[in-house]
């Protein structure tokens, strides 16, 4: 289900160029997650008045909410260079041997989906990250020997979808855990505003704000929802994006005001007229969507359940009285009630 145009992950059509382009590069430029700015700004310049590297920093969140940005901009507030990777991407044990010995002093390695590191590869992390120690095993069986080596103090960044994917010897080198949250809708707006601004598209408020609104409170959502509506405007409306503009290039694009789109809507029914609403397994639900369980536990539902129409409970996910009248259908029966 990639090709959804509300999905939270990297998209082929997210052109990296385009997206670095979009990217604020401080924190100035960064709207939202003010708590994590506020204490981020802290520790920088701790670390920069003492000339020391930043401690580890371990970021987590659903996709496109700005972690890779986050990255990027400590390691611009710190003046240093940052290296990026992902968890998959470093497969033996030497691939991260070779990054970590090309660090320089003060520089930040950024590992994206750190959770799907494997297990020998994140065994040279601890003591990296730890004492700056690389430890090499020189030769094989009972000859062998460990050698270690100093490594240039250092920052890691790590990102994952939730900080429980994490083994707890990798989290607990972590000296600062920050969840990214959903963006509100008028943050939304502003990031939206400044996106048009550097894509040259003009866009009045209220044309932002239905955008906004449905971006499903997720920045990468809202810059690509903004260039779909840039299309049509371009070709149908005279460039620039109004409210009618931008309401018709939704519904064009199938999605409703909260920027739930057709899956979402079968998910709900599902829930409501295969299963009376719930409570039903997690595996379940996802097989009525043709999805994963984790991609539907890690990216679709939480932005269900921060709009209250989805509750995960301790017997399954069920859907709330809302869906009902989301859905425009009649609110189901109480059965206590009906014993009277
Ligand atoms: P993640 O790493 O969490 O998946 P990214 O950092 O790649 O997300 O962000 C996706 C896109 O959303 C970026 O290209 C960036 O332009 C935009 N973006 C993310 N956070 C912000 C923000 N706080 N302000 C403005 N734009 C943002």
């Amino acid at each position: 289900m990639e090709d959804r145009i509300v999905s939270a992950r990297r998209q082929a059509e997210d052109d990296p160029q385009l997206e670095a382009g979009l990217r604020p590069r401080s924190l100035d430029e960064y709207i939202g997650q003010e708590k994590i700015k506020e204490k981020l700004l802290i520790y920088i310049k701790a670390a920069l008045e003492r000339n020391e590297a930043l401690d580890h920093v371990l970021l987590y969140g659903p996709p496109g909410l700005g972690k890779t940005t986050l990255a990027h901009i400590i390691a611009w507030e710190l003046g240093v260079s940052i290296r990026v990777t992902s968890g998959p991407a470093i497969e033996r044990p030497g691939d991260l041997a070779a990054i970590l010995t090309n660090l320089g002093h003060g520089d930040v390695l950024f590992i994206d989906e750190i959770h799907r590191l494997n297990r020998s590869v994140e065994e040279i992390l601890y003591p990296a990250m730890e004492d700056n120690a690389l430890d090499i095993i020189i030769g094989k069986g009972p000859g062998a020997r460990s050698l270690r080596l100093d490594l240039p103090p250092f920052t890691m960044i790590g990102a994952t979808v939730r900080a429980g994917l994490l083994t707890s010897p990798l989290r607990d080198r972590f000296g600062v855990v920050d969840r990214l949250d959903f963006y509100t809708p008028s943050e939304l707006e502003q990031i939206i505003m400044r996106s048009a601004n550097l894509l040259n598209v003009q866009t009045e408020k209220e044309g932002a704000e239905l955008i906004a609104r449905a971006s499903r409170g997720t920045p990468r959502v809202a810059n690509r929802l903004l260039k779909r509506v840039r299309d049509y405007a371009q070709v149908k409306a005279g460039n620039v994006i109004t409210a009618a503009v931008a309401e018709k290039a939704l519904q064009m694009l199938q999605l409703d005001q909260q920027g739930l789109d057709q899956i979402d809507r079968r998910l709900l029914l599902a829930l409501v007229e295969k299963f009376e609403g719930g409570p039903v397994g997690l595996d379940t639900l996802a097989a009525c969507i043709s999805e994963e369980p984790e991609t539907l536990e890690d990216i679709y539902e939480p932005y269900l359940m921060q709009l209250g129409l989805l509750k995960r409970t301790a017997r399954g996910r069920m859907v709330t009285a809302e869906v009902y009248t989301y859905l425009d259908l009649p609110p189901k029966e109480d059965p206590q009630q009906k014993l009277w």
